[in-house]
This record gives C-alpha cells, sequence and structure tokens, in this order.
C-alpha cells in the first residue's frame, strides 16, 4: 500500500516538474555548440554546480560529455561555436554522470566513440566494481554480439586502470552509473524553478525471449544532486507533411529508399517519384558510415528507376 501511495506521489512529481530550468535535451545542447541559429541563445546553466546528469549511454550522450569535459584548450581547435566554447571556458561542471537503466554489457555505445572519451586528458573514469559483474544472461549477449563484448572490456579496462592511478584535484570525473533509471527531477529549495537533482530508480535485468534483457524497476530510489540535466535518450522522427508515416517505428514507409503508400513494404505500392534515406528512412540508429551507405541504396534505386531514367547518346 505505501509502495502504491509513493509511486503515485512520485508520477505527480514528474509531471509538476517537466519544466524546471536547467534541464536540456541533448539535441537542444548539440544545436547549441554547433552553432545551429535557432539554438545559438540557449544560455545552459554550465556554473551552478560542479555536477551534470546525462540521461542515456548511447554515442549521443557520449558526444555530449566529451563537450563537457574536454579541455577548452582542445575544443578551441575544433569547429565549435564561439559562443558555446567561451561558454564553456568558464564552466565549473567537474563531475558528468551517464546514467544507464540496463548494464555496461547492454550500453549502447560503440568502441571508437568510448575510446574517445576514455582517452580524454585528466579525466578520472568512475565505475563501480560490483557493477561490472556478468550474469549467464550478460555471456550470452556478448557471445552473440562482438560489439558488446568490446564495450565491456573497455568499460572494465578503463575501471581497473582508475583504481591504480593517483588522485589528482584537478582531475575532471566522468561516472558511469549503471542500473538506474530516471523516476523525477528535484526542485531547488535556493532557486525555485531550478532543477537541482534526478531522483533514480534501481533496476534489474530481466531476460524476454531471445538473448534479450530489459530493465525493471526494483521499487528502491535514490538522489542525485546535479544544476544540469541532459536527455540523451534516442529520437523519434515525426511525420512529414503529405507523406506517409509509420508511426509506430517513426518512419516513412520505404523498400530499400522508395517511398511506399502504406507500411505493408508491399513494393507494388511505390509512391513514383518519391525517396527517403538517413533516420527518416531506417529509424534513429546508425554511426556516420551507415548514413552513407543509406544515401547510397537510396540513390541507387533511385537512378535505376524508370521514370529517372534518361538516355545518354
Ligand atoms: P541510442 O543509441 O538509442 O541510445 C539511447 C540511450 O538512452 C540508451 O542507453 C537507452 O537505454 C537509453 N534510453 C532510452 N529510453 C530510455 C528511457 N525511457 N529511460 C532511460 N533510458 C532510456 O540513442 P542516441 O545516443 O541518441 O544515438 C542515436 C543514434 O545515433 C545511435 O545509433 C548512435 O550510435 C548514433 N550516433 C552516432 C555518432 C557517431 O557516429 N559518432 C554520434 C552520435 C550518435 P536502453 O538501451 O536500455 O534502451
Amino acid at each position: 500500500m505505501w509502495l502504491c501511495l509513493h509511486m503515485v506521489l512520485k508520477v505527480t512529481k514528474i509531471l509538476a516538474f517537466q519544466s524546471l530550468s536547467g534541464i536540456y535535451s541533448a539535441r537542444e545542447f548539440v544545436w547549441w555548440y554547433n552553432g545551429h541559429p535557432d539554438y545559438s541563445s540557449l544560455k545552459p546553466d554550465l556554473k551552478t554546480s560542479d555536477s551534470a546528469v546525462i540521461l542515456g549511454q548511447g554515442n549521443v550522450a557520449l558526444d555530449v560529455a566529451r563537450i563537457l569535459l574536454r579541455p577548452t584548450t582542445e575544443l578551441a581547435s575544433t569547429d565549435i561555436a564561439t559562443h558555446a566554447l567561451s561558454a564553456l571556458k568558464e564552466s565549473s561542471i567537474r563531475k558528468v554522470y551517464l546514467i544507464g537503466r540496463r548494464g555496461p554489457v547492454q550500453a549502447a555505445l560503440t568502441a571508437k566513440e568510448l575510446r574517445e572519451v576514455l582517452g580524454i586528458k585528466n579525466l578520472h573514469i568512475r565505475i563501480k566494481q560490483t557493477d561490472l559483474s556478468v550474469t549467464p544472461a550478460d555471456e550470452e549477449e556478448m557471445k552473440t554480439s562482438r560489439a558488446r563484448k568490446r564495450i565491456y572490456e573497455l568499460l572494465s579496462k578503463a575501471a581497473a586502470a582508475a583504481k591504480t592511478s593517483e588522485a589528482d584535484p584537478d582531475q575532471r570525473e566522468l561516472h558511469f552509473v549503471f542500473f538506474r533509471q530516471p523516476d523525477q527531477f528535484l526542485e531547488s529549495d535556493e532557486r525555485k524553478g531550478h532543477v537541482s537533482g534526478v531522483n533514480l530508480q534501481k533496476t534489474i535485468l530481466e531476460s524476454v525471449g531471445t538473448g534479450k534483457q530489459i530493465a525493471v524497476g526494483t521499487g528502491e530510489f535514490e538522489d542525485l544532486n546535479c544544476s544540469m540535466v541532459l536527455k540523451a535518450i534516442g529520437y523519434k522522427s515525426v511525420p512529414v507533411n503529405g507523406l506517409p508515416f509509420d508511426h509506430k517505428k517513426g518512419v516513412v514507409p520505404n523498400v530499400k529508399g522508395r517511398v511506399v503508400s502504406h507500411t505493408s513494404g508491399d513494393i507494388s505500392q511505390t509512391e513514383p517519384g518519391l525517396y527517403v534515406c538517413g533516420w527518416l528512412k531506417r529509424g534513429p540508429v546508425g554511426i556516420i558510415a551507415t548514413n552513407l551507405y543509406c544515401a547510397e541504396e537510396t540513390v541507387s534505386n533511385k537512378l535505376v528507376d524508370p521514370e529517372n531514367r534518361t538516355d545518354v547518346l
């Protein structure tokens, strides 16, 4: 009974605190430091405390963590927007927490991107040793995916190296926090309307069918203090006016880039002259190279379609 009441109160609080300042989507933050004209005036709160929380453990989460943690002397030689570089020079953020609802075997990272972050100068990596223990189901997942095994090995190696390194007061810290899912944002008592932390629910993994494990809340909660939250839990495309759209998958239904008028995938239902590529074609996954191959496939199909062919003499 207590648990039920507790849950109801928590849900009410989440809804009430949706609009706290200091909470940004990773997209807004990425657009800010990349100089997108609509977001150059974002002014993310980088000065209130030394801690930022990033929700999610995918490559976007890593990208934004890298911007917060990399020395600005190094960022200066990149094409980062000038306003972002100036703000980051003044930043007091020293600790970044990457929150994953599952474990190190399931982190949605790729090795190259993880290595880049682990290689940041003067960065202390923190991972709880207990989070690195693996279950038979984890072993099974790693057996079927070399990429997962590689990520797990990189994280384990980083944790072991951190244990033997000397503590340095100037060091910045990146905490990989596993088996925690966000439950509610907390409001600051001193600064009304501003976020002061995230309440996290501990999770365990449950197997669901072939090799997949999902996070399930345990009913135990803990608070993590911070003055900035970045939500990096993935993307979903929005429909484009006049185009068919598969709301469940968040894609324009297509067969190898040729837009089809409904979601059956029946090639005979192709919309003549309409093609799609990128996340609108496949969903919000894949590294840069994936997008290159994806575009190549769409363009090749466009070139061979009869309505687009011109005879060359
Ligand atoms: P992503 O890879 O789908 O990762 C999303 C993360 O958020 C996962 O850790 C996921 O956990 C978590 N998550 C999702 N829903 C959640 C919820 N309700 N509560 C708590 N956690 C939740 O998404 P992304 O990082 O936005 O990246 C999108 C795509 O772009 C990816 O394919 C990525 O590789 C790619 N990308 C590539 C590069 C590059 O090439 N350098 C850079 C950036 C992004 P679960 O696994 O448990 O769902």
